[in-house]
């Protein structure tokens, strides 16, 4: 069976933000035929669009998979129902949203699916987390790296905030090899 590997983009803005992230992670390395591979640091970011709601913590987590895409994305849809989250304004504050970011150097233009994730050049939030763990990552459609992205993106906009460096993983080591149980427990909010 082929294996692809994924970038899914995570992030949380209500509750206990850390924790909810964690369990969204072991439910990630949990899927099947699915292993987590790298997890970047949490980044803290203010919120876009609808402001009147609280940070967010986000981060990106590098996947290997045999799922397909859209396999994929409704194991992700389910992960945040099961966290909690109610779709009530598309901007608004939710428990966890998980994206995908890229899948393998695949172009997908579906109605429920599109793919590289057409505002990941435009977010900070996730270039920034991308860039730790993937920078040589070239993105299908620009066929440029997500360095050069995230360097094109801070010299078109040099006001713009940059994410806060939250908390570096714990033991460098796991991250860079395989992930293993446990290290979903590394990210806190003291
Ligand atoms: P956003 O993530 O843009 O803040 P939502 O999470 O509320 O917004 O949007 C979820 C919907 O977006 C999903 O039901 C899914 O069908 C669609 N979608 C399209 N492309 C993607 C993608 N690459 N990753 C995750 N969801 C996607
Ligand atoms: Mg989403």
């Amino acid at each position: 069976m082929s294996e692809s590997e994924a970038l899914i983009g995570f992030g949380s803005n209500l509750g206990d933000r850390a924790h909810l992230i964690n369990q969204a992670l072991q439910a990630l390395s949990e899927l099947p035929q699915t292993a987590l591979t790298k997890l970047s640091s949490l980044y803290e970011t203010a919120p876009v669009g609808y402001l009147e709601q609280g940070a967010f913590l986000n981060g990106v987590a590098c996947i290997r998979t045999a799922l397909p895409a859209a396999a994929l994305l409704k194991h992700l849809l389910a992960i945040e129902k099961s966290l909690g989250r109610k779709r009530v304004e598309r901007w608004g504050p939710r428990t966890v949203d998980l994206d995908i970011i890229f899948f393998g150097d695949r172009i997908i233009n579906d109605v429920d699916l599109v793919v590289p994730h057409p505002e990941l050049i435009r977010r900070l939030f996730v270039l920034e987390p991308l860039n730790e763990i993937v920078p040589d990552w070239q993105h299908p459609e620009l066929c440029e790296s997500v360095s050069v992205l995230l360097n094109k993106f801070q010299q078109s906009h040099p006001l713009e905030e940059p994410c806060r460096l939250l908390s570096a993983p714990v033991d460098d080591a796991l991250s860079k090899e395989k992930v293993n149980d446990g290290i979903f427990y590394r990210y806190s909010e003291s």
